[in-house]
């Protein structure tokens, strides 16, 4: 006889296992099921000649909802801030960045006036009503704020690091200012990488009675009276009385053919290339941190804020290009502008090499924030009842591992909630 679960989680990422904890506490029966032959989803850390590579540059936000939600959960926190001085670069020339005391006292990228502007600005940022904001794109709320270009593309460019988004002409001023004022309370590179997270959760989850099932693809969920079939892409059906969905809105669009009202949803991903590297030696040691002022490129090493190799030798940083929904990607080119852009801060950094990974497009937020998602998010709560659904797509005002996180939590408490009634 097929075996009835209380509750089936589908996806192994943050948001599946910070959910598997909150509900292993009441005693369900839990299944996770897990595409990948590893779990961890986007916040997995690749062990490659001893070298941690996350997928990309992670840094979790200090003054988040996140971290709040890991440590209640008993999730030790290893790493260190990185330094918010930099680089900043602008048609082959370099200018400190303006983001310290220091950075923007030396910076040379800023006249008297637009230091003051800027500095004006910064504390706009910081004690901004964000609710006044939600009719207005980021780029609207820039262009009211300030005249000046200058600081008009470093708020640009501040919104592109703290969000991954590039299409300020669309996203919600709202939520880009609340990932703003985040990263202005700091962040935390992890020692080990991201993956220290998920094998905590995991094993919590695991002590705590929850069944793991990597390498397990849904292909369908079917509601059946009171309970879902939940049919397996080997043929294979398991029941469920609860599913909590935490892939991302296309996958979960396929999985329910005719049966709910949410309809191809329309969110467009964000969406980024990476250039993940580890050296033995840092060619030009002082530089730590750059990023393009209109290009849209990144660059940190990590390693020096956090454990990065089995030795901790090495140093292992990420270089980083954001995408526009609308841009045309080709891979090869992106590479050599990434390796080029490593190559003005770097100079002779492939003679270091100890092992390198590219990824020509990477999916860093399934849905952009874009202004007016809430009415779209709201239809998509599936209406279907016994079906949740969590994931950095699904809360209106938090993305990335907040919005991942933190609806892990909400959905967890809604099922326990509806469970007890
Ligand atoms: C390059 C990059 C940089 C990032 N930087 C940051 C950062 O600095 N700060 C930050 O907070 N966040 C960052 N993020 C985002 C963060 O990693 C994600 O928001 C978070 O990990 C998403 O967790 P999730 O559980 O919502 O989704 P996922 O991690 O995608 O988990 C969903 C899981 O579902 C599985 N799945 C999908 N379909 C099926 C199916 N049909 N059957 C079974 N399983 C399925 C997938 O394999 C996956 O494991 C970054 C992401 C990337 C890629």
């Amino acid at each position: 006889m097929t075996k009835k679960w209380d509750i089936v989680i589908i996806g192994g990422g943050l948001s599946g296992f910070v959910a598997a904890n909150y509900l292993a506490k009441t005693g369900f029966s839990i299944l996770l099921l897990e595409r990948g032959n590893k779990v961890g989803g986007r916040a997995r850390t690749d062990e490659m000649k001893q070298q941690y590579f996350n997928l990309g540059p992670h840094a979790l936000y200090k003054k988040g909802v996140a971290k709040p939600i890991l440590e209640e959960l008993g999730v030790n926190l290893s790493g260190k801030s990185p330094k918010v001085a930099g680089t900043l670069l602008e048609n082959n020339i370099e200018y400190a960045a303006p983001f310290s005391p220091l950075g923007l006292l030396t910076t040379s990228l800023l006249n008297c006036k637009e230091r003051i502007e800027w500095v004006k600005v910064l504390m706009k940022v910081m004690t901004i009503n964000k609710e006044k904001l939600v009719q207005h794109t980021f780029e609207q709320w820039v262009k009211q704020t300030t005249h000046s270009k200058k600081v008009q593309s470093l708020l640009f460019l501040l919104g592109r690091l703290s969000t991954y988004c590039h299409a300020p002409e669309v996203v919600s001023a709202k939520v880009m200012l609340s990932h703003l004022q985040l990263v202005a309370g700091g962040v935390l590179y992890l020692d080990n990488g991201w993956q220290t997270m998920i094998d905590q959760l995991h094993n919590k989850a695991v002590m705590t009675g929850v069944q793991v099932q990597p390498q397990t693809t849904v292909k369908q969920i079917i509601k059946v009276d009171d309970y879902f079939k939940v049919l397996l892409s080997n043929g294979e059906e398991i029941l469920g009385k609860y599913v909590l969905n935490t892939t991302g809105p296309d996958e979960l669009y396929k999985m329910l053919p005719k049966m709910s009202s949410i309809s191809q949803n329309g969110f467009t991903a964000v969406k980024g290339a990476t250039l993940d590297v580890a050296l033995t030696k840092l060619p030009n040691p002082q530089v730590l941190f750059a990023l393009g002022l209109t290009d849209p490129l990144y660059y940190s090493v990590h390693s020096n804020a956090a454990r990065l190799s089995q030795d901790n030798k090495s140093t292992i940083l990420h270089v980083f290009r954001y995408y526009h929904p609308e841009d045309e990607i080709d891979g090869n080119s992106i590479k050599i502008e990434l390796e080029q852009f490593l190559e003005r801060l770097q100079p002779g950094w492939q003679n270091y090499v100890i092992t390198s990974r590219f990824i020509p497009q990477i999916t860093v937020n399934q849905r952009l924030p874009k202004l007016g998602d809430e009415q779209t998010l709201h239809r998509s709560k599936t209406g279907i009842p016994g079906l949740y659904i969590a994931g950095d797509w699904v809360s209106p005002d938090y993305i990335l591992s907040e919005g991942a996180i933190s609806s892990g939590k909400q959905a967890a408490e809604a099922i326990i909630q509806e469970a007890m009634r």
